[in-house]
């Protein structure tokens, strides 16, 4: 079908390439990386790697790295298993849960499938639908920016992913619509729970039960260990096996092994301190931009999206400010806005000077 790329000749007996239908208008994901002094665009930790966690990575230097890491790193899994309250052959741990997202998709569609998913998300469902040969169904978001079961049940696909909180608005979909969506969607739910630790569900524990639900979790959020790329996904052993094959040995390196089991287990503690930090300090933000004219959407996740009359200018006037946020420009149902991460409360006092004074200086385009 003129979707598989590889090498060819061309007329003239030169060698070329010709890339895979499916990839085309793709490009490789690409967010500014440069130095900036207050990094609030990528809903990682404010209060930096869990103290165990940095311990046990500096051992692994020394013991480790000269070794392959475990096979699907079963101690972690057991781990994980017992901090979600679930049993270690329903937990997969992966290269981030990027990579088990892609497991995901590339385990359970079979190229052509569509596959339903809120719209706006996690840009990565689109991305990873398309990669794996499957036809994306952008499924609005309703009015009170929940997930939309009807439309979503409608779509009929054999894989729906849905994410709660949902990055980039922050809202958990309610409880009613996800057990809808969950009883009703004609194959598997893919939960994407990236920010559930900053919320008040956790589905994560059910998934095994349900037999048709996967729910993807990480370390590089609440658990402050981003760089070590560590995620996981939950659900029945049957459904974990499938992505297991496609995923492949050794994907978790044996130093962020190490990190994420000091981090699940030693250091559990401290992460619970954090988000607590960060739940108090979204509330408070919230209210800030509420006090200054802005209309934050209400948030259960380490970030607040707030909706201005242009993205790019207002993101262009942060960052020279050295504070850089993620801007999105025509969001559906919602327009421009800024998303940003909640960092401790002297950051949030800085972005609300910065947020203040550039609303000053630009008044006849001020927030929307
Ligand atoms: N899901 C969501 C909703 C996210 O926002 C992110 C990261 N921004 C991920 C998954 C991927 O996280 P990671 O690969 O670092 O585990």
């Amino acid at each position: 079908m003129g979707d598989e790329g590889g090498l060819v000749t061309s007329g003239e007996g030169s060698r070329g390439f010709t890339p895979r239908a499916a990839l085309a208008g793709l490009r490789a994901y690409d967010v500014e990386s440069a130095p900036c002094a207050l990094e609030l665009a990528d809903n990682t930790s404010p209060f930096g790697a869990p103290p165990a966690a940095l311990r046990a990575m500096a051992a692994g230097v020394g013991d480790r790295l000269a070794r392959y890491p475990t096979t699907y790193s079963r101690e972690l899994r057991d781990a994980i298993a017992a901090y979600v309250g679930v049993s270690g052959d329903e937990v997969m741990v992966g290269c981030g849960s990027d990579e088990l997202l892609g497991c995901a998709f590339r385990a359970l569609g079979t190229p052509g499938d569509r596959v339903a998913y809120m719209d706006p998300t996690f840009v990565m469902a689109r991305v990873f639908a398309q990669t794996n040969s499957l036809l994306p169904v952008a499924v609005p978001l309703t009015a009170a920016h929940d997930a939309d079961a009807d439309a979503l049940l409608a779509a009929a696909t054999l894989l729906t992913y849905v994410c709660t909180p949902n990055n980039p608005t922050g809202g958990e979909i309610a409880r009613p619509t996800l057990d809808r969506i969950l009883a009703e969607a004609p194959g598997v739910v893919l939960v994407d729970e990236a920010y559930a630790e900053f919320a008040g569900a956790n589905h994560a524990a059910a998934a095994p039960a349900h037999e048709r639900m996967l729910a993807f979790r990480t370390f590089s959020k609440a658990f402050g260990l981003a760089g070590a790329r560590v995620g996981y996904v939950v659900g029945a052993r049957a459904l974990i096996a499938e992505l297991e094959k496609v995923r492949g040995p050794f994907t978790v390196t044996a130093l962020s092994e190490s990190a994420a089991l000091a981090a699940v287990t030693t250091d559990l503690p401290w992460v619970e301190r954090c988000v607590r930090e960060v739940r108090e300090v979204r509330g408070r933000f919230a209210d800030a931009l509420r006090d200054e004219g802005f209309a934050p959407l209400p948030s259960a996740a380490n970030f607040v999206l707030i909706p201005v009359d242009d993205a790019v200018a207002w993101g262009a006037a942060l960052r020279a400010r050295d504070i850089r946020v993620r801007h999105f420009e025509s969001l559906p149902g919602i327009g421009d806005a800024l998303r940003i991460t909640i960092g401790t409360w002297d950051d949030m006092q800085r972005v609300l000077m910065a947020m203040a004074a550039t609303r000053d200086a630009r008044p006849a385009v001020s927030h929307a």
